[in-house]
């Protein structure tokens, strides 16, 4: 098997958008699927923060979009959306903070938080660690995914990329809960290949379009890492030689030192030997030659985060709904939504929460029509929250 990878210069073009279209068009002949043909094309950015470093870029976005409109596809089949985890703000207050959502009212694409929908359960045939797991609607239903990472250092998996930001699928809370079982650095990587393995099985149609105009490196990523301009945007639709070509760029050994990668890689859910890439557009000599060396966090770190948030964070941090009793009216929607049945609900009354059931994520307070439930951490770091 052998895959195509482009590789653009932004400073060659008048923008990014029109990069980003140029990048796409390069491996366009090579795609196994018909975008005219969608239902349903589902983008999936990295809006991990309303840090703007942190996110893919919006004129990522924009570019997308101007391809897709200017092959004929109607938006009205396309949909954009994310899931940042644990943090207070979901996906579109990210996007409004970002400039995101004012290009999406603009291009008439529907924005969607991933935990606005009961997510689907779902089994992982090879998985090591995750044998199941809860994974959002709009993924489950997409016919056509298109993946849109940022390169940057990941204190926990060493670097987040076009297969780490596949994370983002499962929805809300339930990121930290499935965490636990990966609480090392290789095991963490392994779960990450678990998740990864799902999508190989299960939605083909996966088109990348990789962030790496203005990546973040050093050991404060992913959120407040160092910033620094490479100029590049990658397009391919195997993200594991995108990951290692993007790491090669800046002459860093991916599989050597990304866990997640080496466990893709030796389950064959991608494409990790060099003479099956075939590079389109820069070749990877002159991209490599433009690059200053990627700066990635140690081993120490990497091990000392994931223990973190492996052993203590999810138990420290997790968020459990707390209902506003001033707010509910008592409809019972949200005991009949919740997946782990962590809502007890009698006719006329207030629901209750089940601590030792709830999953943490948070589906009750995105679904309540009255907004009556709202998020709290729990222990110590409720406290400050
Ligand atoms: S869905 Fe909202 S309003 Fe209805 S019972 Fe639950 S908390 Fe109350
Ligand atoms: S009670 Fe817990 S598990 Fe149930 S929907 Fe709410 S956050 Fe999710």
């Amino acid at each position: 098997m052998k895959t195509k990878v482009s590789i653009v210069n932004v400073t060659e073009y008048n923008s990014v958008p029109e990069a980003v279209e140029a990048a796409i068009k390069l491996i366009e002949k090579d795609l196994p699927f018909d975008f005219t043909k969608s239902d349903y094309i589902l983008l999936k950015p990295n809006l991990l923060s309303a840090e703007k470093d942190a996110t893919t870029q919006p004129s990522f976005v924009e570019g997308v979009i101007s391809y897709l409109k200017n092959i004929g596809v109607s938006i009205k089949n396309a949909k954009i959306g994310d899931s940042p985890g644990q943090f207070k703000k979901n996906a579109s207050y990210v996007a409004e903070k970002i400039g995101l959502s004012e290009i999406c009212e603009r291009e008439g694409l529907e924005f969607v938080n991933f935990e606005s929908e009961i997510p689907v359960e779902e089994a992982i045939e090879d998985a090591i660690r995750m044998k199941k797991f809860l994974v959002s609607k709009p993924v489950k239903d997409c016919d056509i995914l298109i993946n849109l990472p940022k390169l940057k250092t990941h204190a926990e998996a060493t670097i987040t990329g076009a297969i780490k930001n596949y994370w983002g699928i499962i929805p809300g809370g339930l990121k930290a809960r499935y965490h636990l079982l990966g609480n090392t650095a290789m095991r963490f990587g392994e779960v990450l290949a678990d998740n990864f393995s799902w999508l190989v099985r299960n939605k083909p149609n996966r088109l990348t379009v990789y962030d790496l105009h203005r990546i973040m490196q050093g050991p404060r990523g992913p959120n407040v890492g160092d910033m620094i301009n490479w100029n590049l945007i990658l397009a391919g639709t195997d993200e594991l030689a995108m990951d290692l070509i993007a790491l090669e760029i800046g002459k860093f050994d991916g599989l050597k030192f990304v866990p997640h990668l080496k466990n893709v890689a030796e389950r064959n859910l991608g494409i990790s030997n060099f003479a099956d890439i075939e590079i389109v557009g820069v070749s990877l000599d002159e991209a490599k030659r433009k690059t200053p060396r990627f700066k990635v966090p140690g081993s120490f770190m990497t091990s000392f985060v994931s223990y973190l948030t492996g052993h203590l964070g999810y138990k420290i941090m997790k968020k459990i709904p707390f209902l506003n009793r001033r707010l509910c009216v008592k409809c019972g929607e949200c005991a009949e939504i919740c997946p782990a049945e962590a809502i007890e609900f009698k006719p006329r009354q207030y629901p209750s929460y089940l601590r030792k059931k709830c999953i943490s994520c948070l589906c009750c307070m995105e679904l309540c029509p009255q907004h009556a439930i709202e998020a709290r951490t729990r222990g110590l770091m409720g406290l400050f929250d």
